[in-house]
């Protein structure tokens, strides 16, 4: 049996721990000292770090595990990382235990981000999307155009319904505040909303979410949807492309309060 378990690091993030018996993947270590805690109250070893993107609070804790731990470490072909990360290109595969992860090249957030796709973890896959989406919502366009962002997006909502979706932090109730101002009358949104609070006020992660769950509430997979078009164009919006609509919905989300 496998455990899949997010550690909390710094205010929002979580490094996603894979355990299998006494051996542990971590994905996106940003801090060394939780990951090291956690593997010490498990009593379990360190043997992989996958990370998706170059930004610090992903990858601040990656050298300081491989020189304690000795774990190999895989990461992007095409960004700035430490020394000694193994470098996956989108389309290859990485091998963990007896798992293999699919590399999908998701630029956007950063220029070369990864995700890593598993269809079978205990009977169901699992995604780790670091920055790209979130529960909610998505990243930032840090490096990336506002197609490449939706045609990676379109990409992991591709992925089987019941993916469990590993994001990197927990921003889900503020991107559904966001959400409620595009589609007040999602009632599927409104119910997730008040499982989220719940679950926060009793100090749980709202995280994993499912694939299936974030094509009806997150707004950013809902570009499409005739009522996320309606509120843009109501605000004044071009809508006249999927990139220019995906476009305005990210501009919006950026200035939303
Ligand atoms: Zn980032
Ligand atoms: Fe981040």
């Amino acid at each position: 049996m496998r455990i899949l378990h997010p550690i909390p690091a710094f205010t929002d993030n979580y490094i996603w721990a894979l355990r299998e018996g006494q051996q542990v993947l971590v994905v996106d270590p940003g801090d060394a000292a939780p990951v090291l805690d956690w593997l010490a109250n498990e009593a379990s070893s360190l043997t992989g770090i996958l990370i998706t993107h170059h930004h610090a609070d992903h990858t601040g804790g990656v050298a300081e595990l491989m020189a304690k731990t000795g774990a190999p470490a895989w990461g992007p072909a095409y960004e700035n990382l430490p020394e000694g990360v193994q470098r996956l290109e989108g389309g290859g595969n990485v091998h963990w235990q007896r798992i293999a992860f699919q590399v999908i090249d998701v630029p956007g957030h950063t220029a070369g981000h990864i995700a890593f796709y598993t269809p079978d973890v205990d009977g169901s896959p699992v995604l780790f999307c670091g920055d790209t989406l979130f529960s909610g919502g998505c990243g930032r366009l840090f490096e990336g155009t506002p197609e490449q962002m939706l045609q990676s997006l379109d990409t992991l909502a591709a992925l089987p319904g019941h993916t469990r979706v590993c994001c990197t932090h927990e921003y889900t109730l503020s991107n559904l505040r966001f959400a409620h101002a595009v589609e007040p009358d999602n009632d599927e949104l409104i119910a997730y909303s008040r499982w989220c609070e719940a679950e926060r006020a009793a100090g749980r992660p709202t995280l994993p979410s499912t694939l299936d769950r974030e094509i009806g509430i997150n707004p950013f997979l809902r570009s499409r949807e005739p009522s996320v078009r309606l509120a843009l164009s109501q605000r004044g919006w071009s809508v006249e492309s999927d990139a220019h609509a995906f476009a305005a919905l990210r501009r919006w989300k950026d200035e939303f309060r």
